[in-house]
């Protein structure tokens, strides 16, 4: 169950051997928005690890406003993140869109992503909640914390509690930032449950000079992690490009935030 009355400790979630919650190190996950093709996810999963970060991003199936934007590379991207993970030992994350790729994405990926748009694909979290891989569950784009938490718990009640819950910016009447980021489910989760909570300040901004500045918020306020875009051509970037961090930026923001928290 997803709350902490029947749970009092902080739950860990073993992401391929990095340990995500329970107050101790913050983890950094960056990688870009869309994985563009072998060379690219592996330039820059050396660049990610270079710069401290523990996990690769990266999007297969990517669920685009338009169905004329790039849709993605599918399975060639995530056999693409797998050579990634092979150069350099991160673990990869990539989100899941159906059910009916829930084989590849347990053989292949080692954090499947439901991202916002499916928070409540009841069908897609009860089939998740049959398999027991990490569950990285973003919220809503309009959804209430109460909402949410229900969404972790049609996965953990099938009998995965393997849940990370990710904060990616609500949508308010407010359009200067793409998003507006609610920092304070950070404590308010921590009251109501043992589950992590990472931040994801590249979508609830929409602006890479905003990203470092939440992100640092983010590890003041206890976030257990961070989900952060980051591109080494974003002015060429096939998604996101606004909003991804210069591998550079990503280091900076790093060592800045070892000084509020132990980074992994
Ligand atoms: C993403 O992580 O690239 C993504 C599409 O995120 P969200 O579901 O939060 O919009
Ligand atoms: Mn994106």
């Amino acid at each position: 169950k997803v709350n902490r009355l029947f749970h009092p400790e902080d739950s860990i979630i073993d992401v391929a051997g990095i340990k995500v919650g329970g107050k101790e190190k913050v983890v950094v996950i960056g990688g870009p928005c869309s994985v563009e093709g072998k060379e690219q996810i592996c330039e820059i999963a050396e660049e990610v690890k270079q710069a401290g970060g523990c996990m690769l991003r990266g999007g297969a199936y990517k669920p685009r406003t338009s169905p004329y934007a790039f849709q993605g590379l599918g399975t060639e991207g995530i056999l693409d993140m797998v050579e990634a993970r092979k150069r350099t030992g991160l673990p990869i994350v990539s989100e899941i869109m159906s059910a009916d790729k829930i084989d590849e994405f347990v053989e292949y990926v080692d954090l499947i992503q439901v991202g916002a748009r499916n928070m409540q694909n009841f069908d897609l979290l009860k089939a998740l909640g049959k398999i027991n891989k990490p569950i990285l569950l973003k919220r809503g784009l309009s959804n209430t914390i109460e909402e949410w938490l229900m969404s972790a718990e049609y996965i953990m009640s099938g009998g995965n509690e393997n849940v990370i819950l990710c904060e990616r910016g609500i949508r308010t009447f407010e359009r200067y930032t793409r998003n507006t980021l609610d920092l304070s489910v950070v404590p308010i989760i921590k009251k109501k449950s043992h589950l992590p909570i990472i931040i994801d300040p590249s979508h609830a901004t929409g602006d890479w000079d905003l990203v470092e500045s939440m992100s640092l918020a983010a590890i003041a306020a206890g976030a257990d992690g961070l989900i952060v875009e980051v591109h080494n051509n974003p002015e060429k970037a096939w998604s996101d490009g606004a909003q991804s961090l210069k591998p550079e930026k990503f280091k900076t923001m790093i060592e800045k935030g070892r000084v509020i928290a132990q980074v992994i």
